[in-house]
């Protein structure tokens, strides 16, 4: 049995302190067996709890750890930047040596504005958007995540009707209503909500939507969108705060081809500090303070620490053949683990697209939300546990994806599909 007194005690401890004793609600494990695992040390694709407990980490500190725990370099660039201190609210060199990095080796930004999260990417694009446009409403689509933004907090109503509800407690009524939202794939909804509504700034999209399982969307789809944004003068923003530098150095927007007029950033640009970013052609970014009347501002932006990681792990994205060794070896993985899955005719899937992947309770495609079997949340439950068992760390969710790593070696992805295998197994035993 795992021992897990020592997280036991903390999370007590923490739940005195904090609501739900966390920072951030999924971290609480209320989808899977608690008390959740408090990690002390992180090493490549390995992680330690707090009771000596070590696991490969398939988690990755929720996606930015594309270069595994603990990188040296990024290790190095931030010792060497803390020598001069942290912060000093002034523009600094690495601000430009980031940004040369990034416009240089992305064909579709050409101006881009830092901020301290995803979160905070995604809430200013959105200003950015009605401001440019001049126009209020938003379109989203079901089963796509883009941070805690007020506006984006909801989702499809009952019945016909588009019209955002909200999804927490605090979000006024009037917030949400600036909000459609539309299941993805669904392009008859759209031209029709395109047709009958002349107050759309901007449709956000997730291009590859990894906040619900991995809703791979057909490739005409998001073209299509692309195509009903120029007929209807309205933005397209691309949310590439997961697929942003994991899916390629220009991320989905590159992998498909398909420019967008806005692109927020989060998660892997700062190397596993908190950074975000948001960014596009000059014409629109113009827009901003103080080139521009739509107000964004941040006291530690763009802070000289969090660069510095981000320019260590981007510089090392850049190496040759990056992307498709760590694509290969996710696919080497996946095979393992269908072979399996087919082998003994498991009700399951792994979806993948890149080094992401998601273990999904379905033999068949799953590219809407409203296609997700609740079903699978008490069979998750199950291989969780035995997963944790088994010294093996997924996101605490079924709706969860898993992320391979660089410093996941093909020997650990192997012992890895080995041991969610035998999972398996017993799970369906
Ligand atoms: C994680 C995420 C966000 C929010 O980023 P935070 O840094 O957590 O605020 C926004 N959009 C997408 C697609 C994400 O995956």
């Amino acid at each position: 049995m795992l021992k897990k007194e020592n997280s036991k005690q903390l999370f007590e401890q923490a739940q005195s302190m904090f609501p739900g004793g966390v920072h951030s609600p999924v971290r609480a494990f209320k989808s899977v067996d608690g008390p959740p695992l408090f990690m002390k040390a992180g090493n490549g694709c390995k992680i330690v709890d707090e009771d000596n407990n070590e696991f490969i980490d398939f988690c990755c500190s929720w996606g930015p750890l594309i270069l595994g725990h603990n990188n040296t370099k990024i290790k190095n660039a931030i010792s060497k930047t803390l020598e001069n201190g942290t912060s000093f609210g002034t523009p600094n060199k690495l601000g430009n040596e980031i940004g040369e990095l990034i416009l240089q080796n992305h064909r579709f930004l050409e101006k881009l504005r830092f901020v301290s999260s995803g979160t905070e990417a995604v809430m200013s694009a959105l200003r950015l958007a009605r401001g440019y446009t001049g126009k209020s409403k938003v379109i989203k689509f079901e089963g796509c995540y883009h941070g805690h933004v007020d506006s984006l907090l909801v989702k499809a109503g009952s019945g016909l009707a588009t019209f955002g509800v909200s999804t927490s407690a605090g979000v006024p009524e009037s917030f949400a209503k600036d909000t459609l939202v539309l299941q993805l794939n669904d392009l008859a909804g759209l031209e029709k909500l395109l047709a009958e509504d002349q107050d759309i700034a901007c449709i956000i999209i997730e291009p590859i939507p990894a906040n619900n399982g991995l809703l791979i969307q057909d490739h005409n789809f998001l073209v299509w969108l692309r195509t009903l944004c120029d007929e209807h003068n309205i933005l397209l923003i691309f949310d590439e705060v997961i697929s942003g530098f994991r899916v390629g150095f220009e991320g989905a927007a590159g992998y498909y081809n398909i420019e967008p007029d806005l692109i927020t950033f989060g998660k892997i640009i700062g190397g596993g500090m908190p950074v975000g970013a948001y960014g596009g052609r000059s014409e629109i970014m113009a827009h901003i303070a103080p080139e521009g009347p739509v107000y964004q501002a941040g006291t530690l932006s763009a802070n000289p620490i969090s660069l510095s990681a981000g320019i260590a792990a981007l510089n090392q994205l850049l190496q040759d053949g990056f992307y498709s060794d760590l694509e290969k070896k996710t696919q080497f993985f996946v095979n393992l683990l269908l072979e399996n899955i087919r082998a003994k005719d498991y009700n399951m899937n792994v979806q993948s697209i890149g080094s992401i992947f998601w273990l999904s309770f379905s033999r068949k495609r799953i590219q809407r939300a409203d296609e997700l079997d609740s079903s699978a949340s008490d069979l998750f439950r199950s291989l969780h546990a035995l997963l944790l068992e088994a010294g093996i760390y997924l996101g605490p969710s079924a709706y969860e994806v898993g992320f391979i790593s660089a410093a996941h070696d093909y020997k650990d992805l192997e012992i890895a599909a080995e041991k969610i295998n035998r999972c398996m197994d017993i799970l369906f035993s």
